[in-house]
């Protein structure tokens, strides 16, 4: 074939809506949950944007191609703890990969709002591409402004993609519910559906949906916590129309598994991209124009596993990775002499919690989980990355001034222990908590708990409150004599 013909054949691919074309084809590049890890070191296998990034890169030549991020992009890993952290400004080398290559759009996830106002504001200066965020409003108007959608151009096509993200955020994260109000999903992309149908006129819908797709998943919280349902995507699929896709994060969940031309769970296809950088969705459509509407007349979904190496041109953003390794292997001088028992591993950390807390050294907390997996081996030395893992979600402590017959019935719920010092008076009593658990999480009613009965947060997360403790630490909790501290 001659090379003047290829040519033309590569442009007659590329736009194929343009002009008098009643056909046209589009490609979908779907990643979520990536938590920004670029290529992390404790995986035993090929995660994160490094690994993502070649795959991803825009082709010249290539058929119309949107790219979309289906949240928490920003926070929730101990790699992004470490950059909005530990840095000041926060730093977002995801950011920087993602407009490297050319990315259309993301949905704001829970990890990324508890980032907090003033670090998304640098966020979304860095990134040439629109945070969505329909269904969150700023209360007292402190938080920077998320659209609902964005109308992207693409091979002829206009396409209306919208970004929800799931309404139970605050249980995970301290303060949210102070600043931001969180709208139902499903009502919301219905009227954002209206809205990009009717007014935008666009051929083509997307829901980008930070919220998981299994209806019965989070029932339980949204019922402690009063809030709307927080995986909505499934409803959103079934019962919203005009919607062509809907794209669903948060959940961790992948969809589907193997290739296929049709996805029949809901009424409206639904795709899952995984998490932490382990692949990605790609949807193929092509479409017709019938009747002055684009009607998509086959189609074809995937899910790719990352490739197995890092591509040469993304080798530079490797030490990103290797600092934030760094900090979180950030060893303690306390050796791990043997795994304990489950219940030599309960007395030690409720011991150890006692004496890490500050004033009052008295908390309400479930104990450490027991998970032999996450322990060190024999003989090495505690990390920071082990505190963090045993305590998920990095909450900062909350001070909660509670009542007598409070305090029972949260004590009453057998996995809880009250840590400290014993109470005496039968009057108000403050006591510590996580705010994952003060916000209506693992069956603690947020209800149950007056807004003016929360007092001050501590400064530091908790697993970096019980790390700067460990580390200066003379004497260790006679219980804890599976750990030594070394001179
Ligand atoms: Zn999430």
């Amino acid at each position: 074939m001659s090379s003047r013909l290829l040519i033309f054949l590569l442009l007659l691919l590329s736009f194929p809506a343009i002009g008098y074309s009643s056909k046209g084809q589009l490609r979908i590049l779907i990643t979520g949950d990536t938590k920004g890890i670029l290529a992390s070191e404790y995986a035993s296998r090929n995660q994160g944007w490094l690994y993502l990034a070649d795959a991803l890169s825009p082709e010249p030549g290539e058929v119309p191609t949107l790219r979309l991020d289906a949240g928490d992009l920003l926070g929730g890993s101990d790699f992004s703890h470490f950059l909005t952290h530990e840095h000041s400004p926060p730093r977002f080398p995801q950011l920087e990969i993602l407009n490297a290559l050319q990315w259309d759009t993301v949905v704001l996830g829970n990890a990324d709002l508890a980032l907090g106002a003033e670090k998304l504001k640098v966020a979304q200066k860095i990134a040439n591409f629109p945070m969505l965020a329909g269904n969150v409003v700023s209360i007292r108007g402190t938080w920077p402004k998320f659209p609902s959608f964005e109308i992207i151009e693409k091979g002829g096509f206009s396409i209306g993609v919208f970004g929800l993200t799931t309404p139970a955020a605050p249980m995970w994260h301290e303060k949210l519910a102070n600043d931001l109000a969180f709208l139902d999903i499903l009502e919301s992309a219905e009227e954002i559906t209206q809205i990009l149908r009717e007014k935008q006129q666009v051929d083509l819908i997307i829901a980008l949906l930070h919220s998981g797709s299994n209806k019965k998943f989070g029932d339980q919280e949204n019922l402690y916590a009063d809030l709307p349902n927080a995986n909505a995507a499934g409803w959103v699929a079934d019962h919203v129309t005009g919607v062509d896709l809907v794209v669903s994060g948060h959940a961790h969940q992948t969809f589907p598994r193997r290739p296929t031309t049709h996805l029949n769970r809901y009424r409206t296809p639904l795709v899952a991209p995984g998490a932490f950088g382990n692949g990605w969705i790609e949807v193929h459509w092509s479409l017709e124009l019938r009747q002055k509407r684009w009607h998509i007349t086959q189609s074809h979904y995937q899910y790719v596993e990352a490739p197995q190496e890092i591509a040469e041109d993304w080798l530079s953003w490797l030490p990103w990775q290797k600092q934030a390794d760094q900090f979180m292997t950030t060893e303690l001088p306390i050796r791990w002499l043997k795994e304990p028992s489950k219940t030599a591993w309960s007395n030690c950390t409720n011991e150890l919690i006692k004496v890490a807390l500050p004033e009052p050294r008295r908390a309400l907390l479930p104990s450490w989980q027991y998970e032999p997996l996450l322990f060190p081996n024999t003989g090495e030395l505690l990390k920071r990355s082990h505190l963090h893992r045993w305590w998920p979600y990095r909450n900062r402590l909350q001070l909660a001034s509670l009542y007598g017959p409070q305090l029972d019935m949260l004590i009453d719920q057998q996995k809880w222990s009250l840590i400290g010092n014993r109470l005496l008076k039968p009057t108000k009593q403050d006591v510590w908590m996580l705010n994952y658990h003060l916000q209506g999480n693992e069956g603690v009613f947020r209800a149950l708990i007056d807004q003016d009965q929360l007092g001050q947060y501590d400064s530091i997360s908790w697993p970096e409150r019980l790390f700067q403790f460990l580390r200066t630490a003379r004497t260790l909790p006679a219980e804890c004599n599976f750990l030594k501290i070394i001179p």
